[in-house]
C-alpha cells in the first residue's frame, strides 16, 4: 500500500503560504489544515487551547510546541486526513519538524514537499497591513491588491471581513523576527532531506501558484 502524500508550507508571515495551501488542497483533492486558523478558533471559542494561545497570538509570539504539536496532531488524525492533507503553519520551529517527522512516520504518511515560500519584510508589511479575511469562510483580501466587491463583505459568502489583530505593523515585525530566529533553521534541515521546494513568493498568487505546482510534477 502506498503512503497518502502530505505537503508543507512553510515561510515568513505574510509571504501567501496559507492563500497557496488553499488553492492546492483543492486541486490534490485532500484537505488543507491551517494551525493559524486552528488557534484562532480555539482563541474564539475560549477552549483550553485558546486560552492558553491567546496572549500569544496577540503579541505575535509562537505557541509552546507542545499545544502546537497537539493541535496538529489531533487534526491529521482526522478521518478526513486519510488520503493526505495540505498543511501550512506547521511546523514552525525545529522540534515542531522533528515531531511531525515522528508522527507522520507513526500515522504512515510520506511527507513529499516543503514548500519554502520567500519575501522581503517590505512586502509583508504591504501585504498584510492591508489583509483582510472572512470571519465565515477564511477567504482572505487586501484592500489595495485584491478588495471584496462590497466594502466589509465577502465576496464568496457574504461574511464580515475582519483585520486579524496580529496583523498590525508592531506585531507584523516581531512576528517577522520570530520567524527569522525559530522557523527560518527549517529551510536547513528540509534542504537536507531533500524536500525542500524554493518559491519566490514576491508575485501575484497565480505566478507563484505555478510555481508550486512546478515543484509538484
Ligand atoms: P498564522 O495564521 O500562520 O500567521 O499564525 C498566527 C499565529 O498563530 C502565530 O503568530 C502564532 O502565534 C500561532 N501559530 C501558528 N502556527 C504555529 C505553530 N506551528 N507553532 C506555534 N505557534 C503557531
Amino acid at each position: 500500500m502506498s503512503l497518502a502524500d502530505v505537503y508543507v508550507f512553510a515561510g515568513p508571515p505574510g509571504s501567501g503560504k496559507g492563500t497557496q495551501a488553499k488553492l492546492l488542497a483543492p486541486k490534490l483533492n485532500v484537505p488543507h489544515i491551517s494551525l493559524g486558523d486552528l488557534l484562532r478558533e480555539a482563541v474564539r471559542n475560549a477552549s483550553k487551547v485558546g486560552q492558553i494561545a491567546k496572549n500569544y497570538l496577540d503579541a505575535g509570539k509562537l505557541v509552546p510546541d507542545n499545544v502546537a504539536i497537539d493541535v496538529a496532531e489531533e487534526a491529521v488524525k482526522n478521518e478526513e486526513c486519510r488520503n493526505g492533507f495540505v498543511i501550512d503553519g506547521f511546523p514552525r520551529t525545529l522540534e515542531q519538524a522533528v515531531l511531525f517527522d515522528k508522527m507522520l512516520d507513526k500515522l504512515k504518511f510520506n511527507l513529499k514537499r516543503v514548500f519554502y515560500i520567500d519575501i522581503p519584510l517590505e512586502e509583508i508589511l504591504k501585504r498584510l497591513t492591508g489583509r483582510r479575511s472572512c470571519r465565515t469562510c477564511g477567504a482572505i483580501y487586501h484592500l489595495t491588491f485584491s478588495p471584496p466587491k462590497a466594502e466589509g463583505k465577502c465576496d464568496v459568502c457574504g461574511g464580515e471581513l475582519y483585520q486579524r489583530r496580529d496583523d498590525t505593523d508592531e506585531v507584523i515585525r516581531v512576528r517577522y523576527e520570530v520567524y527569522k530566529k525559530q522557523t527560518a533553521p527549517l529551510i536547513d534541515y528540509y534542504t537536507k532531506t531533500g524536500k525542500l521546494a524554493y518559491i519566490n513568493g514576491n508575485k501575484d498568487v497565480a505566478e507563484v501558484f505555478k510555481e508550486v505546482n512546478k515543484a509538484i510534477s
